[in-house]
């Protein structure tokens, strides 16, 4: 038993000091300071429990470890920019304690063949708790929408370990572009998993960069990534999303959301369809285009950072809860394979191991009450996924992330712990030490 004793805990409902009882890797209790009874019943744990190890954590903050259903860990197959042991690890570094991978791997994460592999590659391999999204294409929806039901026998695959479906609207990486309208409506008619779709839409993001050859040659300015993956491509392509959420009353989460029109369509949507889900990435909270001078193409991701009005749009919807889940797009590359012209160098940035302190940091600056953090770093994800984890609630798994909210510190290359060992990151100053983490109950190292 570990008494983690006079902490600040931080839950979607408060903020508060008390006390958290773990047992069995499991949350067992947690008391309030406010209650009448607290100090007698902290004593009465302690006294009945001996061996208990008791943490004085006062002037310490608690908040349930992180559930980031949007990651690249690039396995299999892009192993040389990253892997699963090292890009869990710095996940825990940043208070990340669950993640779902994405399908863009090498080959592919599109059927049950590929998806069980991949489960049997992360066996014993990760830090902390992975799961895997499935990829549709024009070709599996079928297929897809049969084994989000009763999974697939042939292959041991169990439906429960399907996290959700991934739709590439757009296609940002890989051959995954669905733009099928029948495969549209056959992937947003599944009811038992979320469809986590990227919305940009290709034929823009075609016309605009051939206008940018014709008007730059190879020399495209980095500066130009918010005119190619522009504005219009994403609204194009989230309005077909949220109007296909709203006629199968899909559980559709509109990923990474860079624009504050698609703010606006998404209150919108969720008024037809409550079950529909924003997220952003602290890539689009934190940087705008006023960046892609300074950091090129170490800011170039899809969709593209747009304008700091946008951003501040997106920090308003973080606030007012229209925003309901952080996904980090974690997507690591070389350095190497960021050098180079704009068409060469590859979309994607390393981030993963700053989730918590950007959000607490943008917490401080906005003053955004630390209860919105909670529900949208894992309680939110938690109800999402069906998890018994990622809150601060009797009976949950015991994933906490023990942090001083009262210290800075700067953002170092080389302290990342991705394998790419550079983060766009770099020489900014964060709000937030992550100083413990447990994942079932249990302490885990931090590198
Ligand atoms: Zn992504």
């Amino acid at each position: 038993m570990i008494i983690l004793d006079k902490a600040t805990i931080v839950t979607s409902e408060k903020e508060a000091i008390g006390t958290i009882v773990v047992e069995n890797g499991r949350i067992s209790d947690i008391c309030y300071s406010d209650n009448e009874d607290f100090e007698y019943r902290i004593e009465k744990i302690i006294k009945e429990n001996p061996d208990a190890e008791v943490w004085n954590l006062e002037g310490k903050h608690i908040i349930a470890g992180g559930i980031d259903a949007h990651v690249h860990f690039r396995e299999p197959g892009l192993t040389h920019k990253a892997d699963m042991q090292t890009e869990s690890q710095a996940a825990i570094a940043g208070g990340v304690t669950t993640v779902f991978d994405m399908p863009n791997t090498s080959p592919a994460t599109i059927s049950a063949e590929r998806l069980r592999d991949k489960i049997q590659l992360a066996k014993g391999r990760t830090a902390g708790k992975i799961g895997f999204h499935i990829g549709a294409t024009n070709v599996n929806a079928s297929q897809i929408c049969s084994l989000v039901l009763n999974g697939d026998p042939a292959t041991g695959l169990k439906a429960e370990d399907i996290a959700g479906v991934k739709v590439f609207m757009g296609s940002s990486t890989g051959n995954m572009l669905v733009d099928e309208k029948e495969t549209l409506n056959e992937l947003f008619s599944i009811s038992e998993k979320p469809v986590l779709v990227h919305c940009e839409d290709e034929d823009t993001i075609k016309a605009n960069l051939a206008a940018a050859i014709e008007k730059y040659g190879d020399d495209i300015p980095f500066t130009e990534h918010e005119n190619i993956r522009s504005r219009r491509a994403c609204i194009k392509s989230s309005i077909k999303a949220l109007e296909l959420a709203i006629k199968h009353g899909t559980k559709l989460v509109l990923c990474h959301i860079s624009t504050k029109e698609e703010i606006e369509m998404v209150r919108a949507a969720k008024a037809n369809n409550p079950e529909i889900i924003a997220e952003t990435s602290c890539n689009y909270l934190w940087f705008s285009n006023e960046d892609y001078s300074r950091l090129g193409s170490r800011v170039k991701c899809n969709p593209s950072v747009k304008t700091p009005a946008d951003r501040q749009a997106l920090r308003e919807a973080l606030a007012n809860g229209l925003i309901d889940t952080i996904g980090s797009d974690h997507a690591p590359h070389l350095l190497s394979e960021k050098e180079g012209s704009y068409v060469k160098a590859p979309s994607g940035l390393p981030s993963i191991q700053q989730s918590l302190p950007v959000l607490l940091t943008i917490a401080h600056e906005e003053e955004i009450p630390l209860t919105r953090i909670a529900s949208v770093f894992s309680e939110k994800a938690a109800d999402l996924y069906g998890l018994k984890r990622g809150k601060i609630k009797r009976g949950y798994e015991a994933d906490l992330v023990i942090f001083d909210n009262t210290k800075e510190f700067t953002v170092r290359n080389e302290d990342q712990l991705s394998k790419c060992g550079w983060t766009p990151y770099d020489g900014v100053t964060l709000r937030g030490v992550i100083e413990k983490v447990l994942i079932d109950g249990a302490p885990v190292s931090l590198k």
